[in-house]
C-alpha cells in the first residue's frame, strides 16, 4: 500500500503543525511520499508565506529595499526551524534566494521558494529525501503541463525511493527556469506524484474535516460527506466552495486513484473520501447543497420562436461575442432565458442587449437581477421517486418563490433559481427536509 499525502498551507504554518504533521506520517508507513505547500495562515488576519514572497519580488523588480521583507519571511522558517530544533542551516538558501531576487529571477521562482525552504525543513525534520520538484515536473513551451516527461521522470525517481518529500506548488518550465502552477497548485502536485507511483490513495490534509452537507455559515453544524464521486463534486464546486485543485482532479480520475480530504488538526476523523463511483449508498438523498448569488437573467421573448431554426445559437452567439459565459438556458415554447454573472452582465448590458436585438429581433427583453442559484446535488436521487417534490414542497412551506428549475438528465442535481433574499432560506428549508427529517 502506498499512500501520498499532501499538507496544505495551514497543516505547516509554524513547528506546532509540523509536529502534527510528523506524528500523521509516522503513524502509517504507507504515507511514504509527502507533499508540502508553504506555511500558510498562523491566525486570521495572518499572511501566507506565498503572499509575502510575492509582495518581496515585486519590490525587488522595482529595484526597492526587500531586504525588510525577506527577513520576514525568514523569520516564519526560523520559527519553524528552532521551534523544532531541526538544525537546519537557511543561510546559504536566504543568500541565494536574495541574490536571485536582485537579478530578477522572476515571481515564480519567487513564490515557489515557499514550498521550497518548507519541504527541505520537512524532510530534515522526517528524515525522508528532498527532491526537488523543478527536476521532475515539467512544462511544455505553451505553458501547459508536459503530462508525459513529467510522468516519465517523476516515476524513474521516485519509485526507488523509499520515502520522499516533494515540495508543491512548481516545476521547470521550458526555458529552464522554474515555472508555477496557478494558486493553490500543490494539490496538483500531489495529484502527480499519486498518478506516477501508481500510489493506492492520495491524502490532502487541511484544516477541515473533509467537505461538509452545506455551507456552515448558513446551517448550523451540517454533517460532513463521507463519500462524494469526482461529478458530485464538480456540481457542487462550480457553485462554490473548492477544497481540492481543479487541475488535480483530472490525472486522479484516469488512473481512478480515490482521495482522501482529512483535516491536521483531527486526524482521526475519517474526513471526505473523493472516488470515481461508488456502490457505497449516500446517508441522505442528497449528498450536498451548494449555491451561489450574484446572477442575472435575460428573457427573450418571440412569438413563433421554437420554429426559428438557429434562434438559440443567435442568442448565445451574443453572449459568447461579449466574452459572457452563460450558467443556463432554461426555454419555454417562444421564451429563452440566459442565466449569467450579474457583475459580468452589468459591463456589458447595454451591448448585449443591441446584439440580441441585432441578431434575433425579439418582441421583447427582459431583464431581472439579484438572482441566486441552487444546486441539489447526490447521486442518490437517480431513480429515486419524489426527490424534487420534495425539495418544492420545502421550499412553498418556507415562503421561498422559485424563478427556475432545471434537472440534469443524468439525474445528479437540480438547479434552482430564487432570489437573492431568499437564498439562505431556501438552502435551510431544503437541508431541513433531506437531512434533518431525513426523507
Ligand atoms: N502556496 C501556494 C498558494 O498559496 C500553493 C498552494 O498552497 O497550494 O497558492
Amino acid at each position: 500500500m502506498i499512500k501520498v499525502a499532501k499538507f496544505g498551507g495551514s497543516s505547516l504554518a509554524n513547528a506546532e503543525q509540523f509536529t502534527k504533521v510528523k506524528n500523521i506520517i509516522t503513524s502509517d508507513e504507507a504515507r511514504r511520499y509527502v507533499v508540502p505547500s508553504a506555511p500558510g495562515k498562523r491566525f486570521g488576519k495572518d499572511t501566507k508565506v506565498t503572499d509575502m514572497l510575492y509582495a518581496c519580488y515585486a519590490k525587488a523588480e522595482a529595484d526597492e529595499d526587500f531586504s525588510a521583507d525577506l527577513a520576514a519571511i525568514r523569520e516564519r522558517y526560523e520559527e519553524i526551524n528552532n521551534g523544532l530544533n531541526i538544525g537546519f542551516d537557511l543561510n546559504p538558501d536566504f543568500e541565494l534566494i536574495e541574490k536571485n531576487f536582485k537579478e530578477k529571477a522572476g515571481s515564480d521562482y519567487a513564490a515557489s521558494r515557499g514550498e521550497y525552504l518548507n519541504g527541505k525543513l520537512l524532510s530534515a525534520y522526517l528524515g525522508f529525501e528532498f527532491v526537488d520538484s523543478a527536476e521532475i515536473i515539467f512544462f511544455k513551451k505553451d505553458g501547459t503541463l508536459d503530462f508525459e516527461k513529467t510522468q516519465k521522470v517523476m516515476h524513474d525517481r521516485l519509485k526507488k525511493m523509499p520515502n520522499a518529500v516533494i515540495p508543491g506548488f512548481y516545476g521547470c518550465g521550458y526555458d529552464g527556469k522554474v515555472k508555477t502552477f496557478s494558486r493553490g497548485g500543490s494539490d496538483i502536485t500531489g495529484s502527480l506524484v499519486a498518478v506516477a507511483i501508481h500510489a493506492d490513495l492520495y491524502e490532502n490534509w487541511t484544516d477541515v474535516s473533509g467537505f461538509l452537507i452545506t455551507d456552515p455559515r448558513i446551517v448550523h453544524n451540517p454533517p460532513t460527506i463521507s463519500t462524494i464521486t469526482y461529478r458530485e463534486m464538480r456540481e457542487l464546486s462550480y457553485m462554490g466552495a473548492t477544497v481540492l485543485h481543479e487541475d488535480a482532479v483530472f490525472p486522479l480520475r484516469k488512473e481512478g486513484i480515490p482521495v482522501n480530504v482529512k483535516n491536521t488538526n483531527k486526524p482521526e476523523d475519517p474526513g471526505t473520501m473523493i472516488v470515481e463511483s461508488t456502490c457505497n449508498k449516500p446517508k441522505y438523498t442528497i449528498t450536498g447543497i451548494g449555491g451561489k448569488k450574484g446572477f442575472a437573467s435575460i428573457t427573450i421573448d418571440k412569438a413563433m420562436m421554437n420554429s426559428e431554426i438557429g434562434f438559440g445559437r443567435k442568442v448565445l452567439e451574443v453572449f459568447e461575442k461579449n466574452g459572457l459565459s452563460f450558467e443556463h438556458t432554461p426555454s419555454g415554447i417562444d421564451t429563452f432565458t440566459v442565466y449569467c454573472s450579474q457583475k459580468e452582465f452589468m459591463e456589458k448590458e447595454q451591448q448585449v442587449i443591441a446584439g440580441l436585438h441585432r441578431a434575433v429581433q425579439p418582441d421583447h427583453i427582459e431583464l431581472e437581477s439579484d438572482l441566486a442559484l441552487i444546486a441539489v446535488v447526490g447521486r442518490g436521487m437517480k431513480r429515486t421517486r419524489g426527490t424534487a417534490g420534495r425539495i418544492f414542497s420545502a421550499l412553498a412551506h418556507a415562503h421561498v418563490n422559485v424563478k427556475m428549475i432545471d434537472q440534469g438528465s443524468s439525474e445528479l442535481n437540480i438547479i434552482i433559481g430564487v432570489e437573492n433574499r431568499d437564498f439562505e432560506t431556501a438552502i435551510r428549508a431544503i437541508y431541513s427536509i433531506f437531512v434533518e427529517a431525513r426523507i
